[in-house]
C-alpha cells in the first residue's frame, strides 16, 4: 500500500517520529509559512475570532502541520502551530489540533496531488453553501481561476471522515479547488498551502461579485467553450 491510500493501516508511532527527525528543518520553514498564511485570512475578512485554519502536507512524508484549536489569530505564533499524522494524531506541538483536522487528514490521505487546505466559513461564499447552491460560473475571473462554477458538497457532521469524504468526492468532478460544504463553509485545496489560500480569497471575492450581480436581475453562465479557453489560458500562460 502507499503511504496515501486512505484505507491503509495506521502508521506505528516510531515511524512517524523518526520522519519528523529526518525532516526537522523543513518541519519548521513550514510551521513560519502556516503561521503567516493565517494572517491573510484576517487581511482578507475571511475569518471571525478562532474560526478558520490552514494546513500544509510535510512534502514526501505521512505528516501535515496545522493551526492549534481556539487560538486567537492575533495570539498565533509559529511555534503553536502543530504536527500532526494523516491521521489528525498529534505528534508535536503544545495544543489539541484544528477540530477540522480530520477534514484535512482525509484530503491528504485521498489527495497525493495536496500539499495545502484551507478551511474558512467567510461569509459570502458561507451564504451560498447556507442556500446549497453553487456559484455560477459568471465573470472571466471565475473562469480563470475555478474552470467552471464553484460546487456544493454534502451536509456533513464533524466528528469522523465524513466532511473529508464529501469535499474529496465533489471536488473529484470539478475543476474548482473550492467546495462550499453544505450549511456550513468553504474548503479549498492547493499545491501548496499559499495556492489553497489564493482560492479562499477568489472563492469568496467572486461569491460576493455574483451575489451583488444577482441583486440587479438574473446571472447568466459564460459559454462553456469560452470558460475552457479562458481556464487553460491562465492555468498554463498568465502570469511571469
Ligand atoms: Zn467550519
Amino acid at each position: 500500500m502507499t503511504s496515501t491510500d486512505p484505507t491503509r493501516t495506521e502508521q506505528p508511532r516510531t515511524d512517524l517520529l523518526q520522519q519528523l527527525s529526518l525532516h526537522r528543518a523543513e518541519v519548521e520553514r513550514l510551521r513560519r509559512t502556516v503561521c503567516e498564511l493565517h494572517g491573510e485570512l484576517t487581511r482578507w475578512n475571511l475569518v471571525t475570532w478562532t474560526s478558520g485554519n490552514i494546513s500544509a502536507r510535510v512534502p514526501g512524508t505521512d505528516l501535515m502541520l496545522i493551526k492549534p484549536s481556539g487560538v486567537s489569530y492575533d495570539e498565533l505564533r509559529s511555534e503553536d502551530i502543530v504536527v500532526c499524522d494523516l491521521r489528525g494524531r498529534l505528534l508535536d506541538g503544545h495544543h489539541k489540533p484544528s477540530s477540522d483536522t480530520d477534514a484535512h487528514a482525509y484530503v491528504y490521505r485521498a489527495r497525493p496531488d495536496v500539499g495545502g487546505v484551507v478551511h474558512t466559513h467567510s461569509p459570502y461564499a458561507t451564504a451560498w453553501a447556507a442556500r446549497g447552491e453553487a456559484v455560477p460560473c459568471a465573470i472571466t475571473a471565475m473562469a480563470d481561476e475555478f474552470g467552471g462554477d464553484i460546487p456544493v458538497g454534502p451536509f456533513a457532521l464533524i466528528g469522523d471522515d465524513s466532511i473529508g469524504k464529501g469535499i474529496v468526492a465533489t471536488l473529484e468532478d470539478h475543476r474548482s479547488p473550492a467546495v462550499l460544504m453544505r450549511g456550513h463553509g468553504v474548503f479549498t485545496i492547493g499545491a501548496t498551502a499559499k495556492a489553497a489560500v489564493k482560492a479562499a480569497v477568489m472563492c469568496e471575492d467572486v461569491a460576493r461579485t455574483v451575489h451583488i450581480a444577482r441583486q440587479g436581475g438574473p446571472v447568466e453562465r459564460l459559454p462553456q467553450d469560452d470558460v475552457d479557453s479562458l481556464y487553460h489560458r491562465y492555468q498554463n500562460a498568465y502570469g511571469q
